[in-house]
């Protein structure tokens, strides 16, 4: 049969039905109220390509080298057109729309629901359709079209990348009455952490693919399941909800005024939801992840997943985390948890702690021009200074130590997005340490002391401390977001369960490359450049999908691209971080410029819409009309796309009026140089970094300026510098009503924590 009922399916028919359908029919079959559908399984996809023939073709189209972007691109349109012009055989055709008119005439969802069990299923379901209000005339093309799903270019690149044979997957289609949710939302049957009898639930108005997806902060509902008392009610500032469009799509809307910060559940609908929920956690026998709908009065249950990160040593996630909380600052992250018994001697050197963690290896001295094949696994690599080649050897160090750099320099940037423990600017590192003595590294207090140390720590306690141990992160209406700098840091990035990213900084990219942009295009052409861009970024856009990130065009001084290969041809600046670096090198060069800009046009034929561009270094709105243009010249359609600027030069506070006019979508404090232009302070420094503050009252009150004006616009802040990272920051911004935080990887949990707190101790000021 091309296609069967929800009541004739249960957990046992994966391979036939998929995952999402095989769920769906299991709780059917429990008698929960699950919207009515049918299924078109995975062989009526299998038949229809082998009695087309289609199907050597389609296979032999999708083996190519995805590396190639050029090649993937021909190749997932072909696929796709062979699927989607090839007719489907009349006997499918007449059981499908037999079937759609058994259901009772109305337009359905049609959705995609993948076979291969071994997928990781989040992240290949996010690569398949969904169609809303789909009719009877159109069926059987959006069937097809969640077929020819199975190839686009994200598909195919994800599956190659992951070692899957594209044969070996199919794919089923789930065709179900439409349900116009009115409110929607998750629900967790019992605590995420503890699995205690505490159900959490997140709503927001519309369709749920708006508290799914991230792109609103949902209300939360914490209920004693024995008591059946509300213990918590979070009503969160619900700017944007879901809805269906006049053409099917799920589209945005702004949730009307009156609406915004009304509470989506009331009493009464928590306690049928948490009824429901306790019927699906009984019928598996285990606490349950749920996607819900409420439609005309009615609930609906629109998906269930088990918890899977209860700690089965039953200590809760919750308390890990406040424990693990730093009182005087999220800025020097997650402390190390295990308690060490010390064997080491007195410290011997110290510095800036960079990257938390304390650790013990044997030193590795590197030399820039060094052979970094002499680092091993859980050395500590002493240097100068860290450079992009070096990060294949960082990530293999237990620790790293530099003579230079400060919080915001390559090596502390690195190390804190590879949770690789790190002391930067030790000054005498190199001259102090020896090559091959054993020494033990805290990354919290900066300290290098002498011999080992033996931890008595549990595996548990020295878990990564940026995992996420409950997917419930604190409900806060601020975004809080994450920094990234090196792609191999972006799996780890989007586990911490950030908004998305707020700075992906493409130089790190560029760099690692050992040539000048000039260079690499002389040696590899355009097309290489462009490509070394779109890999760089794919795979942070990949693992964040479809959370947003914010990609920054290229903001390098010219003193790091000497270093590289023709890097003669790069002027020699007395004083490179005033000079040709940002926006000014970008708009003097439009060639190359227009090179990055193109890798961003690639990106969104990709399929990846999460992308935002962003512009460093900006002096005033002249700066930002002349790289509109440019964008304009590639394609970029800058009413289409998310774009912005960062504003780190006084000048750029001061004119932000002119640049809301410029037709920004968002600005971000880049505080480091925000800092180092308005006290004039050199951010690489040690001479003046005492005088280093970001929260010095010059700056804070640019910063209140640029929010008040850009609010009165319509205009979206954010901050990404390294401040974000600390509490009396989080706590002036969420005060002025920034919209977004973005910190770096280790301190996302802290930052998370803070903007709650302060969230609502401005709520409590506002009711008392
Ligand atoms: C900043 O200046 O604060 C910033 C985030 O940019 P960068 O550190 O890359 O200059
Ligand atoms: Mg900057």
């Amino acid at each position: 049969m091309p296609t069967l009922w929800l009541d004739e399916i249960g957990a046992d028919d994966l391979e036939r039905v998929g995952g999402k359908a095989a769920s769906l029919g299991e709780l059917t079959g429990a008698g929960l109220p699950v919207p009515s559908a049918f299924v078109v399984t995975a062989d009526t996809y299998r038949s229809f390509i082998e009695a087309t023939e289609i199907d050597e073709e389609l296979f032999e189209t999708v083996d190519i080298d995805s590396d190639d972007s050029q090649a993937l691109a021909e190749a997932a349109e072909r696929a796709q057109e062979l699927i989607l012009e090839t007719d489907t055989p009349p006997s499918v055709r007449e059981d499908l729309l037999a079937a759609y008119d058994e259901m009772g005439d109305e337009d359905v969802a049609v959705r995609s629901s993948a076979t291969a069990e071994d997928l990781p299923d989040a992240s290949f379901a996010g690569q398949q359709e969904t169609y809303l209000n789909v009719s009877r005339a159109d069926l059987l093309q959006r069937v097809k079209e969640c077929w020819a799903s199975l190839f686009t270019q994200r598909a195919i690149y994800y599956r190659n990348e992951n070692g899957f044979a594209h044969d070996a997957v199919d794919i089923a289609v789930v065709v179900q009455q439409m349900v116009d949710a009115e409110k929607s939302g998750v629900m967790f049957t019992s605590h995420p952490s503890t699995g205690g009898p505490t159900a959490i639930l997140e709503a927001a108005w519309g369709l749920g693919e708006a508290v799914v997806s991230g792109a609103v902060s949902p209300d939360n509902y914490v209920v004693d399941r024995e008591t059946g008392t509300i213990e918590e009610v979070t009503v969160a500032d619900k700017k944007v909800m879901c809805v269906r469009g006049e053409d099917g799509e799920t589209i945005e809307r702004a949730v009307p005024e009156d609406k915004r910060d009304e509470r989506v559940l009331s009493d009464e609908e928590i306690h049928r939801l948490i009824e429901v929920g306790e019927r699906v956690e009984d019928h598996y026998d285990t606490p349950q992840d749920v996607e819900w709908a409420i439609y005309e009065d009615e609930v609906y249950l629109l998906q269930s997943r088990p918890i899977t990160t209860i700690d089965e040593s039953g200590e809760s996630a919750d308390a890990t985390a406040d424990a693990e909380s730093q009182p005087d600052g999220a800025d020097s992250g997650v402390a190390d948890g295990g308690s060490m018994q010390s064997q080491s001697e007195p410290v011997r050197i110290s510095g800036i702690g960079s990257a938390p963690g304390r650790v013990t290896g044997v030193v590795r001295i590197v030399d820039k021009l060094d052979n970094l094949d002499k680092v091993e696994d859980g050395d500590i690599i002493v240097a100068e200074m860290t450079t992009p080649d070096m990060v294949p050897a960082m990530k293999r160090a237990n620790g790293i130590v530099t003579d230079e750099g400060g919080m915001t320099s390559h090596a502390a940037i690195v190390s804190r997005e590879l949770g690789v423990p790190a002391v930067v600017g030790a000054e005498d590192a190199t001259e102090k340490l020896r090559d091959g003595e054993t020494v033990t590294l805290d990354g919290e207090r900066g300290t290098v002391e002498k011999g080992a140390e033996v931890p008595e720590t549990t595996e548990e306690e020295t878990a990564d401390p940026v995992e996420q141990h409950s997917p419930v992160k604190p409900m806060t209406g601020t975004e809080v977001k994450v920094n990234v700098s090196i792609p191999e840091a972006a799996e780890r990035a989007a586990a911490t369960g950030a908004d998305g990213v707020g700075l992906l900084r493409t130089e790190h990219m560029i760099l690692s490359t050992d040539k000048t942009p000039s260079r690499y295009v002389e040696d590899h052409g355009e097309r290489a450049y462009i490509d070394e861009i779109v890999d760089g970024v794919r795979s942070v856009a990949e693992a964040f999908y479809p959370r947003p990130v914010r990609v920054r065009t290229l903001d390098a001084p010219s003193d790091e691209f000497r270093q590289l290969e023709g890097g003669e041809d790069e002027p020699s600046e007395h004083n490179p971080m005033l000079g040709y670096r940002g926006i000014r090198r970008s708009l003097d060069r439009p060639g190359e410029f227009k090179l990055e800009l193109r890798a961003f046009e690639r990106l969104y034929d990709l399929g990846y819409d999460n992308v935002e561009l962003m512009l460093p270094l900006v002096t005033d709105a002249e700066d930002i009309l002349r790289a509109k243009a440019l964008m304009q010249e590639v394609g970029i359609d800058p009413e289409k796309r998310d774009w912005g600027v960062m504003v780190e030069t006084p000048a750029s506070a001061l004119s932000i009026e002119e640049i809301c006019e410029a037709g920004v979508d968002f600005v971000s404090f880049g505080t480091n140089d925000l800092t180092q232009y308005t006290l004039a302070v050199d951010r690489n420094n040690g001479n003046v970094a005492d005088r280093f503050d970001e929260l010095h009252p010059a700056v804070l009150e640019l910063m209140s300026q640029v929010i008040g004006t850009c609010r009165e616009h319509d205009v979206s802040t954010s901050i990404c510098g390294q401040a974000a990272s600390k509490p009396q920051m989080v706590n002036f911004l969420v005060d002025e009503g920034v919209t977004s935080i973005s910190p770096n990887i280790d301190a996302v949990r802290d930052v998370q924590h803070e903007v709650k707190r302060v969230e609502q101790r401005l709520l409590l000021e506002s009711i008392r």
